[in-house]
């Protein structure tokens, strides 16, 4: 049997229908922005994998730094002990984060640092002595897949067979262009209540809803109101961390600042698996008791695995050399040039661009098979070596820093031949 079969007799994959699904691309090798198949194909990775892989596969300098933390310490107790990547990565976030962050509690995926944060906001009020346990959250975010992280998601067909154990979330809508004054009036309507705990939102760009970006102005107006009323901010940088909207985190497009911040993906440059929540120091603090119950009792085997770790670091050194950055802004002016081309396409619209993420839809009339459109785009770049993965009739490009210019014009050719399929 090869690869393929043999995944097929034993392995159940992620967001797959696995009675319909074409049959898994068994990949061998991946080096900079290309992967690899076992029968010698390569595939140029415009989505860094799962929106991961921040230097492209297997950089040098991830590899050789977690090959000599796995000669020195594999893992270890987080509770009672301590070790030196867990504390010089915090030391690193801490110095890119927004000024207010003080504290950083890991954990092991973007789903539970979201779990983490929402986690912390209740128990925050509850050990204030307050009654505030509402979250309120954008219609279409996405925030992951435990039942916190759903619960705070949009509904759909993810969350629907789980409905009735999700908790009440109070959705406002995504103050896209056109449609800030409605959800600044819906924020207002909805702190009339007093019992709101948190606002967890994707800052700036909203990834799985289909790379939807909208504006920091009223992302600081929406934290502005939440201030005055006592409700906590939670930004999600799980997606646009590290670089992806062309600041380190598009926190820094705000002049506010969040209570809390949710990280992973691009943390260990998509090498382990590592999540990360932070938090300002007056929420940390009411954590601090001799009372037992006002302990944050959350934790997984897994947290700040020193290898882990120590690629989150190997990662922040790389993104914040000069040459990273430059190749963002090579990226980011890349794609805004290949924007200004697009402009009038007949097949395509909406095409929008923040920092290297660049997405746009086809034109599908009144076709509603969108499964359908998304699989013949999906499969369309694969078989023109590109990896790129469609949301129905929304593509995006979200490349490792490290793609050429030569390899993202091979991309951006890939894109312009799919309107004829449509
Ligand atoms: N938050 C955001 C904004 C995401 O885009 C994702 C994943 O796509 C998550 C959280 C969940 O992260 P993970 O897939 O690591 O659980």
């Amino acid at each position: 049997m090869n690869l393929t079969q043999r995944d097929q007799a034993i392995i159940w994959h992620p967001y797959t229908q696995m009675q319909t699904a074409a049959p898994p691309l068994p990949i061998v090798r991946g080096e900079g922005a290309l992967l690899y198949d076992e029968a010698g194909n390569t595939y140029i990775d415009a989505i860094s994998s799962w929106w991961v892989n921040l230097h492209g596969h297997c950089h040098p300098h991830i590899t050789q730094k977690i090959t000599e933390q796995l000669n020195r310490l594999d893992h270890v107790i987080f509770a009672g002990f301590t070790h030196e990547p867990a504390v010089a990565l915090a030391e690193n976030l801490l110095q890119i984060l927004p000024a207010n962050q003080a504290k950083v509690f890991y954990s092991d995926n973007g789903s539970t640092a979201v779990e983490v944060a929402l986690k912390m906001a209740m128990q925050y009020w509850q050990n204030l002595g307050q009654t505030k346990y509402k979250i309120i959250a954008f219609r279409d975010s996405y925030h992951g897949d435990t039942f916190g992280a759903m619960s705070v998601s949009s509904r759909s067909a993810f969350t629907q067979p789980f409905q009735q154990y999700l908790f009440d979330v109070l959705f406002i809508d995504v103050p896209v262009t056109g449609r800030e004054a409605e959800t600044v009036a819906q924020l207002k309507l909805l702190t009339e209540q007093e019992d709101i705990a948190a606002f967890i939102f994707e800052p700036l760009v909203l990834g799985t809803a289909g790379m939807v970006m909208y504006s920091p102005d009223i992302l600081n107006q929406l934290m502005q109101i939440c201030k005055e009323h006592q409700i906590l901010t939670i930004a999600d940088e799980v997606m646009t961390g590290f670089g992806r909207t062309g600041r380190n985190f598009a926190c820094e497009y705000l002049s506010k600042q969040p209570d809390m911040v949710c990280l992973s993906k691009g943390l260990t440059g998509g090498v382990m698996a590592l999540g990360v929540t932070t938090c300002a120091q007056a929420i940390f603090e009411a954590f601090l008791s001799t009372e037992t119950n006002k302990t944050f009792f959350h934790g997984h085997s897994y947290t700040a695995n020193p290898i882990a770790c120590t690629a989150g670091i190997a990662s922040y050194e790389l993104l914040v050399q000069p040459q990273t950055q430059q190749n963002m802004q090579r990226i980011a002016a890349q794609h805004q040039q290949f924007k200004e081309k697009l402009n009038g396409h007949p097949s395509i619209k909406n095409i929008r661009q923040t920092g290297t993420i660049l997405a746009l839809e086809f034109n599908m009339g009144t076709t509603s098979y969108f499964n359908q459109i998304r699989n013949r785009l999906y499969n369309f770049a694969l078989q023109h070596q590109v990896l790129l993965r469609p949301l129905g009739n929304i593509i995006y490009i979200f490349p490792p820093y490290c793609i050429t210019e030569e390899q993202l014009n091979i991309v951006y050719g890939v894109i312009e031949k799919m309107s004829a399929l449509l």
